[in-house]
C-alpha cells in the first residue's frame, strides 16, 4: 500500500470543509487508491465543530482514510503536509468594505505562508479558496519563498464548472460532452468565462460551440453574466454560499493537478502568471492549463479576439489593484 499523503484543510469547520472532507476521504480527490491522513485547522470558536466533524470521519470507516488530526494550532496544522487546501478566511460581514475583509485576510495568509513555508512538507502544493482567492494565494507565495511559486494555486473550477453547466443546459446535452471553457483572471465580478474555444463532442465528432449555438448574443451576454452571478444565486436560493459545488470543484482542481488532465481537455487554475496572453508576471491569475504528472502548463497559442482582450485587462487591472491594497493593508 503507497504511504499515507497528509492533506491540511483550513477552515474545516465550515460549510466547504463539512463537504469537502468526506470527498477527500473517498478518494475523489487523490484516487481511489491513495491512503490520507486530514489535517483540520480552524479556529478557536469552531473547536467543538471541528472535533465533531473528526468523530463523524471516524464514524464513516472511510477505508482509504489513516488518521485525522483536529486542531487549532497552526504549527501542527501544517507540519509536512503534501497538499494544503486554504478554506478558512474571514467572512465579507454585513456593512463591511471590500478593504476591511482584504485586511483581515491578508494577515491570516501571512501568517498561514509562514506556517506552511516552515512546517509543511517542501513540495507542498497549496489551493487557496478562500476570498479575495487570487490575492490570498499572492500573499502566500510572497510569505512562503521556499515553496515553489508553481506549487500556489487558487480555485477558479467552480466557475469553470459553471461555466460548462450554462452551456450543457442551453444546448440540452451532458456537461461531459462540452469541453474548453476558460475562465480568465479573478474569482471575483470581473472574471472572464470564455466560450470561444469550446467544443461539444457529438456523433458526428467535436464540434466548434459557435456552429451549435446559434445565438451569439447570448454566448456574449447571458452566459457570462451568468456564470458570473451563479454565486449569488445559490447565496439566495440557500442563505448560505455555495459549499458542496465548491468543494467539488476544490477535488476537481487537486485531482487534475495530480493525475492529469484527460488528452486534449484543459481545465482553468488560478495560477503565477509568467507574461503568457499579455497578463503581468507575478499576479496570480485564471489561465487555461493542462496537467501532467502534478505539473501544470499554461496552454499556448490560443486567438484572443478584441472583446477577450478587453475583458482580460480588465480582471488584470483589477487584480493588479487588489495587489495594492493587499500591501498597503500589510504595511498599515
Ligand atoms: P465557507 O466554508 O462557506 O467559505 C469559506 C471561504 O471560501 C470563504 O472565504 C468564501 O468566500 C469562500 N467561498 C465560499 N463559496 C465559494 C465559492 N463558491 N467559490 C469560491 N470561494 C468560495 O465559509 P464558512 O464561514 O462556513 O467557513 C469558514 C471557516 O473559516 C470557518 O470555520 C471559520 O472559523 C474559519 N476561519 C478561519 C480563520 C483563520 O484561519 N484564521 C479566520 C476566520 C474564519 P466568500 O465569503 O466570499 O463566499
Amino acid at each position: 500500500e503507497q504511504d499515507p499523503i497528509r492533506v491540511l484543510i483550513t477552515g474545516a469547520a465550515g460549510n466547504i470543509g463539512y463537504a469537502i472532507a468526506p470527498m477527500i476521504a473517498r478518494g475523489m480527490m487523490l484516487g481511489p487508491d491513495q491512503p490520507m491522513i486530514l489535517h483540520l485547522l480552524d479556529i478557536e470558536p469552531t473547536s467543538r465543530s471541528l472535533e465533531a466533524l473528526k468523530m463523524e470521519l471516524q464514524d464513516s470507516a472511510f477505508p482509504l482514510l489513516k488518521g485525522v488530526i483536529a486542531t487549532t494550532n497552526v504549527v501542527e496544522a501544517c507540519k509536512d503536509v503534501n497538499i494544503a487546501i486554504m478554506i478558512g478566511g474571514y467572512p465579507r460581514m454585513a456593512g463591511m468594505e471590500r478593504k476591511d475583509v482584504m485586511s483581515k485576510n491578508v494577515v491570516i495568509y501571512k501568517a498561514q505562508a509562514s506556517a506552511l513555508e516552515n512546517y509543511a512538507s517542501e513540495d507542498c502544493k497549496v489551493l487557496v479558496v478562500a476570498n479575495p482567492a487570487n490575492t490570498n494565494a499572492l500573499i502566500l507565495k510572497e510569505f512562503a519563498p521556499s515553496i515553489p511559486e508553481e506549487n500556489i494555486t487558487c480555485l477558479t473550477r467552480l466557475d469553470h464548472n459553471r461555466a460548462l453547466a450554462q452551456l450543457a443546459d442551453k444546448l440540452s446535452v451532458p456537461v461531459s460532452s462540452v469541453k474548453n471553457v476558460i475562465v480568465w483572471g479573478n474569482h471575483s465580478s470581473t472574471q472572464y468565462p470564455d466560450s470561444n474555444h469550446v467544443t461539444v463532442s457529438t456523433q458526428a465528432g467535436d464540434r466548434p460551440i459557435k456552429e451549435l449555438v446559434t445565438d451569439q448574443n447570448w454566448l456574449k451576454n447571458e452566459f457570462i453574466a451568468e456564470v458570473q452571478q451563479r454565486g449569488a444565486a445559490v447565496l439566495r436560493a440557500r442563505r448560505q454560499s455555495s459549499a458542496l459545488s465548491a468543494a467539488s470543484a476544490a477535488c476537481d482542481h487537486i485531482r487534475d493537478w495530480f493525475l492529469g488532465t484527460p488528452k486534449g481537455t484543459w481545465v482553468s487554475m488560478g495560477v503565477c502568471s509568467d507574461g503568457s496572453y499579455g497578463i503581468p508576471p507575478g499576479l496570480v491569475y485564471s489561465f487555461p492549463v493542462i496537467c501532467e504528472k502534478g505539473s501544470w502548463k499554461i496552454v499556448q497559442g490560443l486567438s484572443i479576439d478584441e472583446f477577450s482582450r478587453e475583458k482580460m485587462d480588465d480582471s488584470a487591472r483589477e487584480l493588479a489593484e487588489e495587489k495594492d491594497l493587499a500591501y498597503s493593508c500589510l504595511n498599515a
